[in-house]
């Protein structure tokens, strides 16, 4: 398995040496004085948590998105990874996801669309936004990619057909699953290129 490590994973790491340090300091006396030293710990333990929690978003949403890949590829070894906030800025495509046919059971997510999945997953799951909806779609676009379809316009098509489904499999009731489903159908698909239509 690909080792995931992004910068983000290096600064939480050293952050939680740096309170673990203020910490030590702190017990054995060394601290310059002791409200420096409290201040010291409290501030790098901040610091970690809030790197550490943003990591741990990157990592839970990303094997929610493999789980959901799996299931609407059929390909038990198929993964999607979120890019990196890093990483995105070097890529001018601007693609929300994407698949390169020299790793086809890769899923690849743009950050901004790992992000509205998050926001999906931590909501009430009963008013989509338009930006969760889209994400939504892209994870269904992009996993019927890897169970092999190549064509946009009937990748399209048969994520359509997936989109309630994988709505349902992150938390969504039937009914705000076919909602989803009927909002890309109605808002977002008619304003795609046409190589995207025209598949159904
Ligand atoms: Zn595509």
């Amino acid at each position: 398995m690909e080792l995931d490590l992004g910068v983000l994973t290096f600064v939480a790491a050293a952050l939680v040496l740096l309170a673990i340090r203020a910490g030590v300091r702190l017990v054995r006396g060394r601290a310059s004085s002791w409200g420096l030293g409290v201040a010291a710990l409290v501030w790098w333990t901040v610091l970690a948590a809030v790197a550490g929690l943003v990591e741990a978003e990157h990592r839970v949403t990303q094997q929610l998105a493999t789980s959901v890949t799996v299931m609407v590829s059929g390909r038990p070894g198929a993964v999607a990874r979120c890019a990196r906030r890093t990483s995105d800025m070097f890529d001018p495509s601007g693609n929300a996801g994407s698949v390169q046919w020299d790793s086809p059971d890769v899923a690849r997510l743009r950050a901004d669309t790992c992000d509205a999945l998050w926001a999906w997953i931590t909501s009430d799951k009963e008013h989509p936004t338009i930006e969760e909806v889209i994400a939504l779609h892209v994870l269904a676009h992009e996993a019927v990619h890897v169970g092999g379809e190549r064509a946009e316009a009937a990748t399209e098509c048969a994520a359509m057909g997936w989109d309630a489904t994988v709505a349902r499999a992150l938390g969504a009731s039937d009914a705000v699953a076919q909602q989803i489903a009927a909002s890309y159908r109605q808002q977002v698909y008619p304003t795609m290129p046409d190589e995207y239509r025209g598949g159904c």
